[in-house]
C-alpha cells in the first residue's frame, strides 16, 4: 500500500515536470517582447502625431516603434494593431513617407524548424511516457505493472502452512483420497520402487465455501512441503503474453522446491474450454495462451520429482478436456456440501476457536442448516461469538447462535423502517398469506417464522421456512407447492383489497416464473413439451458465445409452448392459492391482526393461532429418518 502510494507521488511528479516543460517551450516559441496592443483608430493617432519612428506591416498587424523620448520610457517601446480587412492602406503609407519613417515589411512564414518542433513534440512526449511505462515494467516484480514473474505466494518456510486435516471437517471422501497424497509427498521413494506413477494433477471439485481451498493448504501441511499457490484470474492480467510466462516461472519455482504443492485456485478463470468464445468480439487468445503452457508444463515434468499440482473449481463442466485427460487432472476429488454429521464436525471445529457456553447444542445447529457449506458455518460461529460480545457475555450461548443463523441465512434485521399504519397492513397480509399457503398445502416446508421485519434489500417482510429434512430431488407437487407459496402474498392482498395489488410482490413473482419456467425447459415436468430439455442451461451458456440468442435451440412455435406452458403452471398454482385463502380468511385476518401487533411471529405462535396444518402432524408421528 504505502509502496504504491510511493510510486504514485513519483508518477505524478514526472507528469507535472512534463507540463512545466511543455509551457516553457511554448513561451520560447510565442512569446515576444512586450507589445502595447491599441485599437486601430488610435494607432493611426499615434502615426499622425508623429510619434512613430519604426513602423513594420506584417500580414495581419501593424506594429510601430515608439521613438526614443525619454518621456515614453515607461511603457511598452512597442504597439501593435491589427490590420482591418480590405481597407486601402495607401493613405496610411503616404503618411508614414511624408514624416520619413522606416517601413518595413514581413511575410509571415513559420520556420520550418518551428514546424517541426510543433509536430513532433507530442509524440516525443507519447515516446516517453511508452518508454517510462515499459522501464517501469522491467523494474521486476512487486509492482502494480510488474509483469513476467508469476507472484506465486510461496509459504513461508520458517512459518510453514498450519493447517491440517482435522481442520477440515465434514468431508470425509475427499480426505481419504487425499491421504494417498499425502504419503506420497513425504516418502516419494516408496512408490517409485513399484514404479507406478503418481497422480501429477488432483482436481478439487465443489460448491464454493465448501474447503476446497482449506483442503490443499491441509494437504500441505500434513505433509510439510512448501505451499505454492495461485489464482486462476492472476494469470490473466493485462499483456497478452504474461499468463503463459507466469505459468512457466510457477513451474519452475516449484521443481527447484520440490517436493511441493502447486495449487492453482479456481481454474475456470484460465481453464475454460478453448473452442468457447471464438471468433467473438474479444478473442481469448490471452487466456488460450496461458492454459496451453499450463498444459505443457504438467507435461514436460515428471511427478517422480515429488510436485503434486492440485487445482481448484466450482464449474468443473466448463473445463477444457484436455486439461481433464489422464496425466494432468485426471484425479477428481469433489468437495460437497457437508451433511447433517458434517455440518455438525465442521461447527465443532471452528467452535474451538470460541468460548460455548455449556447449554449450547451444536447438532440442533447443524440441523437447522441444512444446505450450508463450511463458509457459512464459520461465519454463524464467528457472528455468534460477535453477537455474545456485543451482549457482554461471557460465553456464546445457543440464542446467539440462532440469531446468528437467521443474520447469515437472511441478513441483517433491518429494523425501525418506518412505514405507514396501511402499508405496515398491506405487508402483514402479504407475509400471511405466504405463511398460511404453506401451512395449507402438502409439501411446503415447515413455516418456522413469519415476519415483517425486512431482512434482505427491497423485501419488506420475510418467512423462514425450514426443510426438515436434507433433500437432494425434488417431486413436481413440491414445486408446484413451491411456487403456490411464492404466489401466497400476493394472493392475500389480492383477496383482501378486491384486486387492487401492489408493487410487493415483483420478487416473488419473478422467482415463481423462474421456477416454472425451469419446470418446463429444464426437468421435463410438462406434457405439453415432453420430457425434453429446451434451450441451454445457464452454466453452459458460454459455449454459445455472446450472443445469448444462439443458446436458443428451438422453434417459435416451441418458444411459444413454453411460455404458455409457464403461464399454466403459474395460472394453477395461483387458482390454488385464492381457494385456499378464501377458505381461510378468518385466519388469514387473524395472524395478519397479530403481526401488525407483534411484527414477528414464531412457529409455536403462529401454531397457536392458526393449528398445526394436518400434513405436517402426519409428517411429525413419522419422524424423518436419515439413511444412506
Ligand atoms: P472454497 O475454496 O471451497 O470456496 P474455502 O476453502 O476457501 O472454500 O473455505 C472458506 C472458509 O470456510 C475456510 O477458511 C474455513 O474457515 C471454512 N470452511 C469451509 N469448508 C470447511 C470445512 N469442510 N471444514 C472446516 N472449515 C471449513
Ligand atoms: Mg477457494
Ligand atoms: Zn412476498
Amino acid at each position: 500500500m504505502d509502496r504504491l502510494r510511493k510510486r504514485q507521488i513519483r508518477f505524478s511528479v514526472i507528469y507535472l515536470i512534463a507540463g512545466i516543460f511543455v509551457l516553457y517551450l511554448f513561451q520560447l516559441l510565442v512569446a515576444a517582447p512586450p507589445v502595447r496592443r491599441l485599437a486601430y483608430s488610435e494607432f493611426l493617432a499615434a502615426v499622425r502625431a508623429g510619434e512613430l519612428a519604426e513602423v513594420n506591416i506584417t500580414s495581419r498587424e501593424l506594429v510601430g516603434r515608439l521613438k526614443d523620448e525619454p518621456a515614453k520610457q515607461r511603457g511598452a517601446r512597442l504597439i501593435a494593431a491589427t490590420r482591418l480587412p480590405g481597407i486601402d492602406e495607401t493613405p496610411l503609407v503616404r503618411e508614414l513617407e511624408a514624416q520619413n519613417v522606416k517601413l518595413t515589411g514581413t511575410i509571415e512564414a513559420r520556420s520550418w524548424w518551428t514546424d517541426l518542433l510543433l509536430w513532433s513534440f507530442p509524440l516525443l512526449l507519447l515516446f516517453l511516457l511508452y518508454g517510462y511505462g515499459m522501464w517501469r515494467v522491467g523494474q521486476g516484480p512487486g509492482g502494480p505493472l510488474s509483469l513476467g514473474k508469476a507472484r506465486a505466494k510461496i509459504q513461508d518456510e520458517s512459518s510453514r502452512n498450519e493447517v491440517k486435516f482435522s481442520d477440515v471437517a465434514g468431508v470425509d471422501e475427499a480426505k481419504t483420497e487425499l491421504v494417498e497424497i499425502v504419503d506420497f509427498l513425504k516418502n516419494p521413494q516408496k512408490y517409485q520402487k513399484l514404479g507406478g506413477r503418481i497422480p501429477k494433477g488432483v482436481l478439487l471439485v465443489g460448491p464454493p465455501g465448501t474447503g476446497k481451498t482449506l483442503l490443499a493448504k491441509a494437504v500441505a501441511g500434513e505433509a510439510d512441503v512448501p505451499f505454492f499457490s495461485i489464482s486462476g484470474s492472476e494469470f490473466v492480467e493485462l499483456f497478452v503474453g504474461m499468463g503463459a510466462a507466469r505459468v512457466r516461472d510457477l513451474f519452475e519455482q516449484a521443481k527447484q522446491k520440490a517436493p511441493c504443492i502447486v495449487f492453482i485456485d479456481e481454474i475456470d478463470a484460465i481453464g475454460k474450454a478453448r473452442s468457447a468464445g471464438r471468433g467473438a468480439v474479444f478473442g481469448h487468445d490471452e487466456r488460450e495462451q496461458t492454459l496451453n503452457q499450463l498444459l505443457v508444463e504438467m507435461d514436460g515434468f515428471d511427478s517422480t520429482k515429488g510436485v503434486v499440482i492440485m487445482a481448484a473449481t466450482n464449474t468443473p463442466e466448463v473445463l477444457d478436456p484436455a486439461l481433464l485427460r489422464a496425466g494432468r487432472f485426471d484425479r477428481q476429488v469433489v468437495v460437497d456440501r457437508p451433511d447433517l454429521k458434517g455440518r455438525e464436525e465442521i461447527l465443532q471445529v471452528h467452535a474451538r476457536k470460541v468460548k460455548l457456553a455449556e447449554n449450547v447444542d451444536l447438532h440442533t445447529i447443524a440441523a437447522r442448516t441444512p444446505g450450508m457449506v463450511g463458509a457459512d458455518l464459520a461465519n454463524i460461529i464467528n457472528e455468534a461469538a460477535l453477537l455474545a460480545a456485543r451482549r457482554g457475555a461471557e460465553e456464546v450461548e445457543q440464542r446467539d447462535l440462532e440469531e446468528a443463523i437467521d443474520r447469515v441465512m437472511l441478513g441483517l434485521e433491518k429494523k425501525s423502517r418506518c412505514m405507514s399504519a396501511e402499508e405496515k397492513q398491506r405487508v402483514a397480509y402479504h407475509e400471511a398469506g405466504h405463511a398460511l399457503v404453506a401451512l395449507s398445502v402438502e409439501h411446503a416446508d415447515p413455516v418456522h417464522r413469519v415476519s415483517i421485519i425486512p431482512r434482505s434489500i427491497g423485501a419488506l417482510g420475510h418467512i423462514l421456512q425450514l426443510p426438515t429434512q436434507e433433500r437432494y430431488l425434488l417431486t413436481k407437487p413440491e414445486l408446484e407447492d413451491r411456487i403456490a407459496v411464492m404466489l401466497g402474498g400476493r394472493g392475500a392482498e389480492d383477496i383482501i383489497y378486491d384486486g387492487v395489488v401492489s408493487t410487493g410482490a415483483s420478487d416473488d413473482l419473478q422467482r415463481a416464473s423462474e421456477l416454472a419456467r425451469q419446470m418446463v425447459t429444464q426437468f421435463g415436468m410438462s406434457e405439453e413439451l415432453g420430457t425434453l430439455t429446451y434451450g441451454v442451461p445457464a452454466h453452459q451458456r458460454f459455449l454459445a458465445g455472446p450472443f445469448a440468442e444462439a443458446a436458443r435451440n428451438y422453434s417459435e412455435r416451441t418458444a411459444q409452448l413454453i411460455d404458455e406452458e409457464v403461464r399454466r403452471i403459474i395460472d394453477s398454482a395461483y387458482a390454488r392459492v385464492r381457494k385456499i385463502l378464501r377458505q381461510r380468511h378468518e385466519d388469514l385476518k387473524r395472524v395478519t391482526a397479530e403481526l401488525v401487533r407483534k411484527e414477528t411471529l414464531e412457529r409455536a405462535e403462529l401454531e397457536a393461532l392458526v393449528g398445526v396444518p394436518a400434513p405436517m402432524a402426519a409428517a411429525a408421528r413419522k419422524a424423518p429418518e436419515e439413511r444412506c
